[in-house]
């Protein structure tokens, strides 16, 4: 007899409670979706590196975007002088423009890692095959302009993760790389905030997102990456921190010895 009671108000309620639980579903499905594609600590969708192994006592200085005919030099004589070296993520494109300056970054003991050849702000929304070719179409120049193998880390563009991007870095065998700590440099803040944010992230295992460039064709204001620099080049030296070129592990990454 008292099933029929039970059973009408289950009904009532998973009737009511209906129109409530399909947005909040879709509110947390969107919620994982966006923290997968856009947190640099994500793995969610493909395996990120977004900071040195364990045990590290040292960091890395990572530059994206470049190179930079004005930005990109002015950067190697500030870590020249200071006995820093780091890893650039260039875009393909950018690096096609200007030869020299690859192997100026080369020459000097900084590694090259990719960022795509296009830097398309469409790249994330592609089919895997077409952000495939995109990479090796920058991988290539790259393996042209050193006459040394392509490199395996790769940065996407925007840091955006997907599993479309998943598919291609699989394919190829990539190590992707984010970050841990970044100025928001691009957005131009004011320069003590930008500057409190890269302080705030120095220290052992840090991976550091600076950009020395832009994207093919569309300029912008690069100057606070020396900035940058101009601060923490000497807080580094204080706090006894070497940035080194990332490298490929068997298992993850490194630092170059
Ligand atoms: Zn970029």
């Amino acid at each position: 007899m008292l099933d029929a009671p039970l059973a009408a108000i289950g009904v009532s309620a998973a009737l009511t409670g209906f129109p409530l639980v399909l947005p909040m579903l879709a509110g947390a499905s969107l919620a994982i979706h966006t923290w997968g594609v856009v947190d640099p600590r994500s793995s969610f969708y493909l395996p990120v590196w977004w900071r040195l192994p364990a045990g590290e006592r040292h960091m890395a200085l990572t530059f994206d975007d470049g190179p930079h005919p004005d930005v990109t030099p002015r950067v190697l004589d500030r870590l020249a002088a200071a006995g820093q070296r780091a890893t650039f993520f260039v875009i393909g494109e950018n690096a096609r423009r200007h030869p020299a300056l690859v192997r100026r970054i080369s020459a000097e003991g900084h590694a090259l890692g990719l960022h795509s050849f296009s830097h398309s702000r469409f790249f994330c929304t592609w089919l895997p095959a077409k952000v495939t070719a995109d990479i090796v179409r920058g991988a290539e120049v790259l393996a042209d302009l050193t006459g040394r193998p392509a490199p395996t880390l790769f940065r996407p563009p925007v840091g955006l993760k997907n599993p479309l991007v998943a598919m291609a870095v699989r394919r190829l065998d990539l190590r992707t790389v984010t970050w841990s700590c970044r100025g928001r440099d691009t957005t131009l803040p004011p320069l003590p905030v930008m500057l409190q944010r890269l302080r705030a992230g120095l220290g052992p295992r840090a991976i550091m997102l600076l950009h020395d460039g832009h994207e093919p064709d569309r300029p912008a204001d690069r100057q606070r990456c020396l900035a940058a620099l101009d601060d923490l080049l000497p807080r580094m030296h204080a706090l006894g921190l070497v940035s080194r070129p990332l490298i490929r592990t068997a298992d993850g990454i490194a630092l170059e010895a």
